[in-house]
């Protein structure tokens, strides 16, 4: 085995090499991936970077666009100041030209007034040649006269002409002052434009210098975050480069390792055959170890059950095996009769329940008392342990006792809104079942019967009305079988529908008055479960009895004739003897006299043994029941002490005695002490049953 065993040790190694550069393989790409992905993040916040800066590269071509606009503006205003200063220039030369002109006016002037001056002072010294011109004038005075009037007319002229060139003079001196104040004006207007040039100028560096500045800034951090992203990428490109290096020889390692494997599996048949061999061998022998463990188990399981059976028939034993509840019905709409506090509740003892007339209290002690609000489901969780415990294998009997119109019905069938006991109880044991379903197989079958006037009807056969018998089965097993009842497997809550639609209908049609009928007859659904275990191939068997009584009142005397009269004897016999059977159960008689009327005798399997009964006796609220009510509940409170017997075996009665007593004769066998000669068979006995009890 381990010269076998050692090529496997080989391949294992082997293989663990492998997948450990497989590994680091997986890890190294994994970390590859990784950087590819920072790589394309870096990308993308380059590309981030450049759609941030191109809207600050927009704002600086705007900027650069108005710089060139105030450059240009400039200009002109430096070309408007040329021109200015040009204009100045040209009129300051004109006003030089002016005062030149001026100024040869003047002295042509001056010349001309000295001329003039000169003339006249030779003139004023010539008088004496006047005199002499006088004298000569008297010689030649008309030559004379005529030289002074040329001379004077020349004076005057020459008056008048110095007269206009001073006026001359004096516009040229305001024009002067003219263009004097426009070149002051014109220098103060090219200072003006200067300060704003240099204004403008001024802003105009400033905005450029900041732009400048924000444009170098922009660059630089941009140009960092590139170089350390760059950096990065290289440093990424460098460990990608190492890594690709490292996983050659790894790569190398992996072929070989391969090859290794490659050879491995050609060898791996033959070491497979042996190890399947092997394998074989230990499992058969584990199955064997596991089968012996399994019959251990086995065994101690049906012992667990024994015993738990044991308990649980000890437990019963103890509480006792019949239970008895009360359910006070409510007042219905419509009923007026009802009195405040004749029906009263114990509010801490859940078992006590009061009845009082005018004039006395009575107190009933049963094992529960439901009060008029008490819900279906509220009765159901009090019944629901007894309906499962047919499923360990219990027969269990629920009966709905008590007068016409006390909620019976309400009770077992419940309203289609609200079902009752009858439609849970086969929800419950579908669930229950379904929950065991690996373990065990269950089948449920369910049967309807009524007994009207001791006879005993198939509600789910076809022929409507069916009558059947009760015959003792012929494997002398001394069990009781009905041929011909119809049996139903139900496999879903539907099917239960379906089972009670069939047997309702089948009751209704088979008689006039559906209400009255049900009155007067006991219904009874039966269900049967059956169980085996598919390990053990232990089987069960437990049957569920859910009965609706026939009204317990009694009926007057007078009142009663014909099949009325029929109809009460049937029901009295019946109740009277399920009281009685009862009775001799508690009592522990070894005569059991099932066999006084059709409803014992056809559950006397489930009342027997260790099955299980619940009485639930319904009370009805209305004063006029009064009198119904007390003697249900009298009934009640005597059944409720009797406990079934297990330990005493009893013998089924098939004497003729009381193969159909008759009322009378009940009283007679079982009581002994009470007889009621005012009653006769036109009176219901049903409260004396209650006593006897
Ligand atoms: P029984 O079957 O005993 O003759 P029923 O079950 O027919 O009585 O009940 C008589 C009336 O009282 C019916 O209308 C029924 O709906 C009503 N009833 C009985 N018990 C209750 C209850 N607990 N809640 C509401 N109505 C009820
Ligand atoms: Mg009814």
């Amino acid at each position: 085995a381990s010269a076998a065993q050692q090529p496997s040790h080989s391949g294992r190694r082997g293989a663990t090499d492998l997948e450990k550069h497989l590994e680091l393989l997986v890890v190294e790409n994994e970390r590859l991936k990784q950087e590819l992905k920072d790589a394309e993040a870096l990308r993308e916040a380059v590309s981030r970077w450049e759609s941030q800066a191109r809207p600050r590269q927009k704002r600086l071509a705007e900027l650069e666009q108005q710089v060139l606009e105030k450059a240009s503006r400039v200009e002109t205003l430096s070309r408007q100041l040329e021109e200015s200063k040009r204009h100045a220039e040209e009129m300051q030369r004109q006003l030089e030209e002016s005062k030149c002109q001026q100024g040869e006016v003047e002295q042509q002037l001056s010349v001309r007034l000295r001329d003039c001056e000169e003339e006249l002072a030779r003139q004023a010294t010539r008088p004496h040649q006047v005199k002499y011109v006088t004298e000569i004038v008297e010689v030649e005075s008309s030559e004379s006269q005529q030289a002074v009037a040329e001379a004077q007319a020349k004076s005057v002229a020459l008056q008048e002409q110095l007269s206009l060139q001073r006026q001359l003079l004096r516009e040229l001196e305001t024009q002067l002052h003219d263009s004097q104040r426009t070149s002051t004006q014109l220098r103060a207007q090219i200072l003006v434009y200067e300060g704003e040039m240099e204004r403008a100028q001024g802003q105009l560096e400033a905005e450029m210098q900041n732009l400048e500045e924000e444009k170098n800034r922009v660059i630089e951090e941009a140009f960092i975050r590139a170089e350390s992203e760059m950096k990065a990428v290289h440093e990424n490109l460098a460990g990608v480069r190492m890594n690709l290096l490292t996983l050659q020889p790894a790569l190398r390692t992996l072929t070989c390792d391969y090859n290794c494997l490659k050879r491995q599996v050609q060898d791996f048949p033959f070491m497979l055959e042996k190890a399947i061999t092997e394998a074989k061998q230990e499992i058969c022998q584990v199955i064997g170890e596991v089968s012996s463990a399994n019959q251990e188990l086995l065994r101690k399981y049906k012992r667990e059950m024994n015993l738990r059976k044991k308990c649980h028939n000890e437990l019963v034993r103890i509480k006792g095996n019949i239970r008895v509840f009360c359910r006070v019905r409510p007042v219905c709409r419509g009923e007026h009769d009802s009195a405040e506090n004749m029906v009263s509740f114990d509010p801490d003892d859940d078992a006590l329940l009061y009845l009082s007339n005018k004039v006395k209290l009575m107190t009933f002690e049963l094992d529960k008392v439901f009060h008029p609000q008490a819900t279906q489901e509220e009765v159901f969780q009090e019944v629901q342990s007894l309906v499962t415990s047919c499923i360990d294998g219990f027969n269990v009997c629920i009966f709905a006792y008590g007068q016409t119109g006390s909620g019976k019905t309400y009770t077992m069938e419940g309203v289609a809104k609200d079902p009752g006991i009858n439609q849970r109880a086969l929800r419950l044991l579908f669930s229950e079942v379904t929950e065991k379903a690996p373990d065990w197989d269950f089948k449920i079958t369910v049967s309807m019967v009524e007994i009207y006037n001791e006879t005993l009807r198939n509600l789910l056969g076809d022929i409507q009305g069916e009558k059947l018998d009760i015959k003792m089965n012929p494997d002398g097993s001394g069990q009781l079988y009905v041929p011909g009842l119809t049996e139903f497997t139900v496999q879903s809550p539907e099917d239960i529908n379906r089972v009670f639609e069939l047997g309702h209908m089948n009751r209704a049609t088979a008689c006039t008055n559906l209400n009255e009928h049900s009155s007067r007859s006991h219904a009874l659904l039966i269900i049967t479960v059956a169980g085996v275990n598919s390990s053990t191939g232990h089987r069960t068997q437990g049957k569920l009895n859910l009965v609706d009584l026939a009204g317990s009142e009694r009926i007057a005397k007078s009142g009663a004739e014909g099949s009325r009269l029929r109809e009460a004897q049937c029901i009295n016999k019946s109740l009277s003897a399920l009281g009685d059977v009862i009775n001799a159960l508690r009592s522990r008689h070894s005569h059991v006299p099932f066999r006084n009327s059709r409803l014992t005798y056809l559950l006397s399997d489930s009342l027997s043994g260790d099955s299980k009964t619940l009485m639930m006796v319904q009370v009805s609220p209305l004063v006029s029941n009064m009198s119904e009510s007390v003697c249900s509940l009298k009934f009640a409170q005597r059944v409720r002490t009797i406990e079934l017997g297990n330990a005493t075996r009893r013998q089924w009665e098939n004497s003729s005695t009381s193969s159909s007593p008759t009322h009378d004769s009940v009283e007679v066998t079982y009581t002994h002490t009470h007889t009621h000669p005012g009653e006769s068979e036109g009176r219901r006995e049903t409260h004396c049953l209650a006593k006897k009890i």
